[in-house]
């Protein structure tokens, strides 16, 4: 029977979000989901003071906003301490861990001498064997028997044969600290194991954790997971993504208007590549996913190609869900007559939801007061005149569409163009001069509504 792939996405709740993380919790589910397995969510909350609840809240409410179901409960580390001392006990009575009473002194007057002698700070195994008496008043560290020379080896999904000397990275690290908490390592492995995870997608800023942890599996008598290390996001001027690049918390592309599709769509581009395809739904996704076919490289932060991403998810979901997610952010289109077609207005153009929330809104909302560069630019004396008139004239049409052909004639009888007219209409209706097609703006607001903001705009020239 083939083993049943089962991933899993462990943040460490010390603050928002992480599109990074946010990219490799997607592989991760991905994965999972193209073979029926089962996709993880572990809080890795052991490390008491940088750890917090909101913080974890807000990993929580991220994952649900983009929509990446996880199965089962979520496991939180910090209800697994027991789970882990046992681990360690156990390590300890067969020999393989040991207690290390070393003191802070000892340890930095250690250090100190290694940096003298320019060689690389590690353990130098002094309690590895030792029997005697403890010595008083302090409290141990566990550490890990540790191999002392050879190679690690393991079969990376994205890198190839990673290999790792002994002597450059190793020595017999702490497993457990003088209060009895285990490390961060340790844990990993407990839960990865216990947990049955076959496979481990996560950021390659953790390679070199993975010789560590394989010891420990080997340790424990686990069995080893495939790893798969996804290289860094860098921003265009090839440095690390960080805030100077743009955002990197996950819920400020809900606050820019961006859909979670375009942004797991590109998400996922960003280190993976299937053809020359750009576009990618979940379910795509879901059946085309591999790994094995993420870049070596890293990859490179386009806002720009998100932006257009946006920009097609806007054009082409159904309005329930660009509903759903214009009310994520307080703002409820149902609730208005004719909302369809108004999204199917704005949709055409905009390239966040911010832009469609205030297209609207300048729509629906009668102008309170009108861009006065625009009234400067596009209205004046001949053409308040024309508008006058078009706003009476506005009357005779009685049917509520074809707002095209009324207003041909209209320029036609009058002998001007459309482009003298527009502004002004635009203008008078939604108070500026940026609007999806005029005729489309009459057509949703109908003669009457028109009629009405015309005369308000022509009263508030004559004031
Ligand atoms: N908790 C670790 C982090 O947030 C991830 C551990 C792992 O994926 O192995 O960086």
């Amino acid at each position: 029977m083939e083993e049943k792939i089962v991933t899993r996405f462990a943040p460490s709740p010390t603050g928002y979000l992480h599109i990074g993380g946010l990219r490799t919790a997607l592989y991760s589910y991905l994965y999972a989901r193209k073979n029926n397995g089962n996709f993880l969510l572990r809080i890795e909350d052991t490390d008491l003071k940088r750890n917090s609840k909101e913080a974890t809240e807000a990993i929580i409410e991220a994952f649900k906003w983009c929509g990446l179901d996880y199965d089962g409960e979520i496991t939180y580390q910090s209800e697994r301490f027991e789970i882990y001392k046992k681990y360690i006990q156990k390590l300890l009575d067969e020999d393989k861990a040991y207690y290390c009473y070393m003191s802070k002194e000892e340890l930095e007057e250690l250090r100190n001498k290694q940096e003298a002698a320019k060689e690389r700070p590690k353990y130098d195994g002094r309690y590895r064997d030792f029997k005697g008496t403890p010595p008083q008043g302090i409290e141990p560290v566990v550490r890990i028997k540790a191999p002392q020379n050879g190679e690690i080896c393991f079969l990376d999904g994205i890198k190839g044969e990673v290999k790792f000397k002994v002597e450059d990275i190793l020595d017999d690290f702490i497993i457990a600290r003088s209060d009895g908490t285990p490390t961060y390592n340790f844990t990993v492995v407990i839960d990865d194991a216990l947990m049955g995870v076959s496979d481990v997608i996560r950021g390659d800023d953790h390679l070199s954790n993975t010789p560590k942890q394989i010891i420990l599996y080997e340790a424990l008598g686990f069995k080893i997971p495939k790893f798969y290390h996804v290289a860094m996001i860098h921003g265009e001027d090839g440095k690390k993504l960080s805030k100077r690049h743009g955002a990197t918390d996950v819920m400020e592309y809900k606050a820019m208007g961006i859909l979670p599709q375009a942004l797991l769509n590109f998400l996922v581009r960003l280190g993976w590549s299937h053809g020359d395809d750009e576009i990618f739904s979940l379910e795509d996704l879901k059946k085309l996913f591999d790994p094995n076919h993420i870049n070596k490289s890293a990859s490179c932060y386009n806002f720009k190609k998100l932006e257009w991403l946006n920009a097609h998810y806007i054009k082409t979901l159904p309005f329930e869900e660009i509903n759903h997610q214009l009310k994520e952010l307080g703002f409820d289109l149902s609730i208005y007559k004719k909302a369809e077609f108004l999204l199917d207005l704005l949709r055409e153009r905009a390239k966040t939801l911010l832009e469609i929330i205030g297209g609207a809104k300048s729509i629906i909302e009668e102008p309170k007061s009108y861009d006065e560069q625009a009234v400067n630019k596009f209205v004046n004396e001949k053409n308040l005149f024309l508008l006058k008139k078009y706003a009476e004239e506005l009357s005779n049409h009685r049917t509520s569409s074809d707002f095209e052909s009324f207003t041909n004639e209209f320029l036609q009888k009058n002998d001007v163009k459309l482009k003298d007219l527009a502004q002004p209409i635009r203008i008078a209706l939604t108070g500026n001069a940026v609007s999806p097609s005029i005729f489309e703006v009459l057509e949703f607001l109908g003669v009457d509504e028109c009629k009405k903001r015309i005369e308000n705009f022509l009263k508030f020239r004559r004031k």
